[in-house]
């Protein structure tokens, strides 16, 4: 196969930043090819409010003519009613819940599942979806996904009408949590964990680029996410988390953690599928199964790929991406799109 078309993409976890770089990676996001992102709400400060969130959209719509925001906002438990129908009102889809110090910007998130029960009440009312990053901040760090599902069914038995996602998957235990539940969990996928483990990060010299949380695992939690990813269940979708921090930051003590996919993630996924001979499951997996779980039309439009081999910039406004420097089989045909 030489040329691969199929409807315009979403990417289901992006953060995008803020200041002048929001406008910069919200650019890259639809030069990628998607056609619609879901905004992560850790700024700082964080989206909490219907002003806020609107402000955002408008700043990344504005920058970027061509995307679509889709946006969320971060869970507090001192979120009320008043507060949350005003989000709603204002077009949030989701909101994003991250436990105390997991990530990026999370210091002040929430301590325990419980906790939030009040705000997953009211969102599941609003048919508000709930985002997880789902890592036990306690447990050891390879296991931290292992351990926060463990607190999924009781989730679901408390909301049985809640839309649920477990973001950014990287476990075997957290997906088969996923796959156990019904119809209303779902989780996101990214295109590092398709494709890389532990071992690409620290198993030689330290690549500080595949630092991420969740981190990367084992070979066999990836094989697990692969065949997932290829099954065509309407549960697992494409959310890259892509995710900026510096060249300055990235190769430093401390480093934050997050990979930045966006300039690449579509060229590697039509590759990976491909060498799976699954290409006939790669549109369901970025274009439809998300836009389906949240309710959304599908995108109208359509984007190419032709098997003409590109090199990846080293760096994108100062952040090295994901393959920095590498040529890629696929490129995107920018005069194809719509
Ligand atoms: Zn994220």
């Amino acid at each position: 196969m030489q040329s691969l078309t199929f409807r315009c993409p979403d990417d289901f976890h992006v953060h995008l930043r803020q200041g002048a770089e929001c406008g910069n990676f919200a650019r890259d996001a639809r030069a990628a090819g998607f056609a619609r992102v879901l905004v992560m709400p850790n700024t700082l400060p964080p989206i909490t409010t219907a002003a806020a969130l609107n402000s955002y959209r408008r700043e990344i719509e504005v920058a970027a003519p061509g995307l679509s925001a889709l946006m969320t906002f971060k869970i507090h438990p001192k979120l009320d009613r008043v507060a949350l129908a005003a989000l709603k009102a204002a077009g949030a889809v989701a909101g994003k819940l991250y436990p105390e110090g997991v990530t990026t910007n999370s210091e002040d998130g929430v301590r325990r599942l419980e906790d939030a029960y009040g705000v997953f009440a009211l969102m599941e009312e609003l048919n508000l979806v709930l985002c997880l990053h789902g890592e036990h901040p306690e447990a050891f760090s390879l296991d931290r996904e292992a351990a926060f599902v463990t607190g999924l069914a009781g989730l679901r038995s408390a909301f049985p009408r809640l839309k649920i996602v477990l973001e950014h998957v990287s476990s075997v235990a957290g997906l088969e949590a996923v796959l156990a539940d019904g119809p209303l969990t779902a989780a996101t996928v990214t295109v590092h964990h398709l494709l890389y483990t532990l071992d690409d990060m620290v198993g030689g010299k330290l690549d500080p680029h595949l630092f991420c949380k969740p981190l990367l695992k084992r070979p066999e939690d990836r094989k697990r996410l692969v065949e997932a990813a290829l099954s065509g269940s309407p549960k697992v979708f494409f959310g890259s988390d892509s995710a900026p921090h510096t060249r300055e930051h990235k190769e430093s003590a401390l480093c934050s953690a997050g990979c930045y996919s966006m300039p690449v993630s579509l060229s590697l996924l039509v590759s990976l599928f491909e060498a799976y001979g699954a290409l006939n499951c790669l549109e369901p997996f970025v274009s439809r199964f998300g836009a389906e779980f949240y309710g959304l039309t599908l995108n109208q439009g359509i984007v190419t790929f032709v098997k003409e081999p590109w090199t990846v910039s080293k760096l994108y406004h100062g952040v090295v991406p994901l393959q920095s420097g590498a040529t890629l089989p696929w490129s995107l045909d920018s005069s194809q799109g719509v």
